[in-house]
């Protein structure tokens, strides 16, 4: 497994694989690390679609609206390492911030996200996507991939993602993972860390409202009841829960009935213990 911290190494061995033909496609998995089973899926998925796989591991500043979340993110770079290569990853891409933005060289970067930012976790973080999507286009332009592995877990980051490469043309397939649970149902991510055992044990509170809600779902209750008792659960649960939506898979937009939409996803925010917490289950 090779390690590289300079964008310029890690383009010239990407040249050379792809020169000698070592393989006919690079897989990428951006993560911020403090990694787990579920980025490790993704690493996995690149494996099986034949690829050299890059993960890089880069705690993206410009995504985090709260500046205490960011220095509280976790950080196991040894670890992470370690699993990588028991997992038989290629390549590791872990760059300092000035190498991702070297002062006064990179553009800003804009982009209309026809509303996919304006709901949800960009309601509640405000400038998360710009800053996801500026990240995302970065590391898309060093690493050039074919293949792009990004989780289910953060639906509306791979909205964003996929309307990002709409726009720009850039030439990478999307793929998407489903999302790796604990065998309580709790989404496997960095943060859970964070939270005590007894946090812990009541984070699966989040999956089961999920579930609750798409059994009422298919039997007949209106996305805006489920999503209000829904809330009403998280709350009494212990929870701060900021949103639970129910939307249509393309707009983000929450729906009034199941039929408005052909694909329609159940998403959730919420903090505990001064952890946020987010999942989410398609329930059509
Ligand atoms: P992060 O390090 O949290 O930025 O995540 C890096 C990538 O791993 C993103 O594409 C996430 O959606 C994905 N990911 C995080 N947690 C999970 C999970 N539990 N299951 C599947 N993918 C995940």
């Amino acid at each position: 497994m090779h390690i590289f911290q300079k964008a310029a190494d890690l383009r010239s061995h990407l040249k050379t694989i792809l020169r000698e033909r070592r393989s006919n496609a690079i897989g990428f998995i951006p993560t911020m690390g403090a990694l787990h089973e579920g980025h490790l899926a993704l690493i996995r998925a690149a494996q099986a679609d034949g690829c050299y796989t890059v993960c890089s591991i880069f705690v993206n500043p410009t995504q985090f609206n709260d500046l205490s979340d960011l220095d509280k993110y976790p950080r196991t770079p040894e670890k992470d390492a370690a699993l990588l290569a028991k997992v038989g990853c290629d390549v590791i891409f872990m760059p300092e911030v000035e190498e991702i933005y070297p002062p006064g060289a990179i553009p800003d970067f804009e982009i209309d996200f026809e509303g996919l930012d304006e709901v949800m976790e960009g309601l509640f973080r405000p400038g998360h996507f710009k800053g996801v999507a500026q990240v995302v286009k970065r590391l898309l332009d060093l690493v050039d991939p074919g293949q792009l592995y990004m989780g289910q877990k953060d639906f509306q980051q791979v909205a964003i993602v996929r309307h990002l490469i709409r726009v720009t043309g850039f030439p990478v397939q999307l793929v998407v993972v489903p999302t790796v649970r604990e065998a309580d149902g709790l989404a496997m991510s960095s943060r859970n860390v964070r939270l005590s055992p007894e946090g812990r044990r009541l984070g699966s509170v989040i999956y089961q409202t999920l579930v609750a809600a798409q059994s009422k779902a298919m039997n007949g209750t209106l996305p805006g009841e489920i999503s209000r008792e829904a809330m009403t659960a998280l709350s009494d649960a212990g929870f701060e829960p900021e949103y639970f939506e129910i939307v249509n898979s393309e707009t983000l937009q929450p729906v009034q009935t199941m039929l408005e939409a052909p694909q329609v996803v159940a998403c959730v925010a919420a903090w505990l213990e001064g952890v946020r917490l987010i999942d989410n289950m398609t329930l059509k």
